[in-house]
């Protein structure tokens, strides 16, 4: 592109690097920023401005561009990049999507309680590994241990850095270099490339599937079994259900089967919860005391999902295999760390009491959540909405569902309470856009090009929130 010769003037007329450094040194808002962030913000003010002035078509007159040189509009831009560069990247955001346990969200929040004993735990020295009986080396698992074994009746636990880890580990050690059956129903892919056959190859181990897609038996797992069989894995279908002309084979049947021959009964639970949601008028999800009660060796299951902790895989079962566990160098590499140790204790020992842990335990409780409640939020938001007195707003109140998310209860929706917004002149897709750049970032959904916010997973304190970002499209559109 040519340029002319209003343009290589107003080029010549670029501040310095240096120039603007001066001129910034005075102004308030840059005196904790480090210098670095400042000389960066500068450059590439500059850079930015410098591509505005070539990029205007030759005949545009000085008057009409010579605005872009105006120094506070440069500061004001310097300052808007380092802000940004500042901002933290992993941010909080207001999860208006009504997925529960949402992977790409964060999956679960962690309950006030835990977050204290998290922040004591990681500003202060503790006994992590530091018997404070014997005076002597401890086990980081012993903070755990107990409690687990006596919610869920195991003889013993491990926890590891999450699910995927517990399911590698465990293949590792009881079944590297032998066969594992397993049934083609079950042989999932969970997101983020979690698949089973995958991990499989992995561990060492040697997968057998048997069955069909839609009906296995037992005795196509006892057909299977040969002198090379390590191992026999069920896993929990969580993410999807397979339905119609089905047969799976029962964990009781598979245990006695295990017994008979010899081999070891494993099963990947996915979500994992103490809770039995059939109570509360949820669709029911196996439980871990009832794999446990059913005699499996070796139960795995997340500590974010369904239980509503931290990120963590938690182990279950016979006390041999988890010594065994427990022995495996790969555990060095999967350990658990201080932070989420200290929050899933925390969280672990509000299941003594069922219905503390579901008031308590923001998963449980965003699950458990009572229609009018959520109707409540919604009126709540609706009449918030409503008070910005914008002709062009419009708010409604929509019945919709919620998801539970996360690989759990898979074919479950929730009735919920939505607030619908349009706004004349602006598409969904644009309010979508505007509410995720906002600060903090409001992410909700589209349906027939209206933004949807489902009130199960906005929390009390963000109701506010969202009002403002409303109130602030409508000012800028
Ligand atoms: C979610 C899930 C996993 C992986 O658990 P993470 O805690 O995400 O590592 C493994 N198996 C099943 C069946 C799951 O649902």
């Amino acid at each position: 592109m040519e340029i002319s010769e209003i343009q290589q003037n107003l080029l010549r007329k670029l501040p310095s690097v240096d120039y603007m450094l001066e001129i910034v040194k005075t102004d308030e808002f840059f005196i904790d920023i480090p210098k670095s962030v400042i000389v960066d913000s500068i450059r590439r003010t500059i850079e930015n401005v410098r591509n505005q002035i070539i990029n205007k078509s030759g005949d545009i007159t000085e008057k009409e561009i010579s605005g872009i040189l105006e120094i506070t509009k440069i500061i004001e831009s310097v300052k808007n990049i380092a802000f940004n560069i500042l901002d933290p990247n992993l941010k909080r955001i207001v999860n208006a999507t009504g997925v529960v346990v949402h992977t790409n969200l964060g999956r679960s929040l962690i309950s006030s309680d835990a977050i204290e004993q998290l922040t004591l735990i990681s500003s202060r020295y503790s006994n992590l590994e530091f018997n404070l009986e014997t005076g002597k080396r401890g086990s980081r698992y012993s903070a755990v241990d107990e409690v687990i074994c006596e919610i869920t009746g195991a003889e013993a636990s491990m926890v590891v850095n999450n699910n995927a880890a517990a399911v590698l580990l465990c293949l590792e050690t009881i079944s590297a270099g032998k066969e594992v059956i397993v049934s083609r129903g079950e042989l999932v892919e969970i997101g983020g490339s979690f698949r089973i056959p995958d991990v499989m190859a992995k561990s060492g181990g040697i997968l057998k599937e048997v069955g069909s897609t839609n009906r296995t038996h037992v005795r196509d797992y006892e057909g299977a079994i040969d002198n090379e069989t390590g191992l026999l894995l069920k896993v929990h279908t969580s993410n999807y259900s397979i339905v119609g002309f089905t047969a799976s084979v029962s964990l009781k049947d598979l245990v006695t089967l295990g017994k008979r021959y010899h081999i070891p009964v494993m099963e990947d639970l996915g979500s994992g919860t103490f809770i039995d949601f059939s109570r509360y008028g949820l669709v029911k999800e196996p439980t871990v005391q009832e794999s446990v009660q059913a005699g499996v060796d070796i139960i795995t299951f997340s500590g974010d999902k369904l239980l509503g902790g931290p990120q963590a895989g938690i182990i279950v079962g016979k006390k041999r295999i988890i010594d065994e566990i427990k022995k495996n160098p790969l555990t060095r590499a999967l350990r658990i760390d201080k932070m989420t140790l200290a929050a899933l204790e925390n969280t672990l020992k509000l299941y003594r009491d069922e219905e503390k842990a579901l008031n308590k335990i923001p998963t449980l409780k965003m699950l458990t959540m009572p229609f009018n409640v959520i109707e409540a939020k919604a009126d709540q938001l609706g009449k918030m909405l409503e008070s910005i007195n914008d002709p062009r707003l419009e708010v409604m109140l929509l019945d919709l569902s919620s998801k539970t998310g996360g690989g759990s209860l898979p074919i479950m929706d929730l009735p919920s309470k939505c607030v619908g917004i349009r706004i004349r002149g602006m598409s969904a897709n644009v309010i979508e856009k505007f509410m995720r750049n906002n600060m903090p970032p409001v992410i909700g959904r589209i349906e027939d090009d209206i933004f949807i916010m489902d009130l199960r997973t906005i929390q009390e304190d963000e109701l506010s929130i969202i009002e403002k970002s409303i109130d602030c499209i409508l000012k800028k559109g």
